[in-house]
């Protein structure tokens, strides 16, 4: 078995345009990769198949999809299109998951970008990270930042990047709301609510706003996901003192602090109100073979 393992990702500032002509929107996003990572492990099988486990509730891995349409195999696919394989051979995926699923923290991404490493290596193809990020923008807009890691600036639909200097060591507590939001719903309300599109910042301010801590926590999916879960804004003010985030499309919201102390007593306090809470770091590896 082969194995590589990628973070899954804040976006710690996140502006979105118009929607396009091609359906797809234009972003202006700070990316933070934190230090929980999907590990995937992959070995031959006579059918496409993936195996999840990890450090989440069984009703979080419950909604992970098994078959062909989870980003893994998808990825198995694009990569074996890029490098001229007509009939790959069919792989069985392991992965084990600490990054929460359909939360706004890049999680089938990571899955994806791990597994477009181990297959790269499982494969021999030799691809270099250049020609592994090409393959991960035709996935899904976060794979090459699952890929890259650290800090980063992405632009287009996300899928342009430029690498940050790391930002120092963030304490990150993800309150996993018990609320579903499709990344698609959120986006199809922006569109109503910003016909216009809201990319106002220049991305030099951005990354500035960002390191000055000022800009932390910008979104334009805010407004309409908060439109469509009004109990997002409980959640944003669950802790005295401070208001979360959100984190992409949602509906995960976070909280940063340079505190370990006070990380781990919010985490405390948001598991005593009954939440599924993970006190994380931010962290600057990118998709790692292991
Ligand atoms: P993003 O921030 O990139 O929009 P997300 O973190 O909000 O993604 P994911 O965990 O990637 O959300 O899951 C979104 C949906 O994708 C899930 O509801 C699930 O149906 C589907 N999916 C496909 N492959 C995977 C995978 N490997 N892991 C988790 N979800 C997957």
């Amino acid at each position: 078995m082969i194995y590589a393992s990628a973070p899954g990702k804040l976006n710690l500032f996140f502006e979105v345009g118009a929607l396009r002509p091609d359906g797809y929107h234009s972003v202006t996003s700070v990316y933070q990769a934190l230090a929980i990572r999907q590990t995937v492990g992959v070995e031959p099988s006579n059918k496409w198949e993936v195996i999840t486990q990890g450090d989440l509730p069984q009703a979080q891995l419950d909604l992970v999809p098994k078959d062909e349409t989870n980003l893994s195999v998808v990825a198995a696919k694009a990569l074996a299109d890029f490098a001229g394989i007509s009939n790959p051979q069919p792989m069985r995926f392991h992965t084990f998951k600490q990054v929460p699923v359909a939360a706004g923290l890049a999680g089938g991404s990571a899955d994806a970008a791990a597994a477009l490493l181990a297959l790269n290596s499982a494969w021999e193809l030799g691809l270099d990270d250049v020609q592994l990020r090409k393959v991960a923008s035709k996935v899904g807009s976060d794979v090459p930042f699952s890929l890259l890691g650290g800090t980063a600036l992405g632009l287009d639909t996300g899928i342009e990047l430029e690498k940050l200097s790391d930002l120092p060591t963030m304490q990150v507590v993800l309150l996993v709301s018990p609320i579903g939001l499709s990344t698609k719903e959120v986006f199809a309300r922006f569109d109503e609510l910003f016909p216009d599109g809201d990319l106002v910042a220049d991305p030099a301010d951005a990354i500035s706003g960002v390191r000055a801590g000022s800009k932390i926590g910008k979104n334009s999916l805010l407004e309409p996901a908060i439109s469509l879960r009004p109990e997002l804004v409980e959640f944003q003010n669950l802790l005295p003192g401070t208001v979360g985030h959100l984190s992409g499309s949602g509906p995960t919201i976070y909280f940063v602090t340079n505190s370990v102390q006070q990380a781990s007593d919010w985490q405390q306090q948001l598991s005593d109100l009954g939440h599924f809470a993970i006190h994380t770091t931010t962290a600057s590896h990118g998709a790692e073979a292991q």
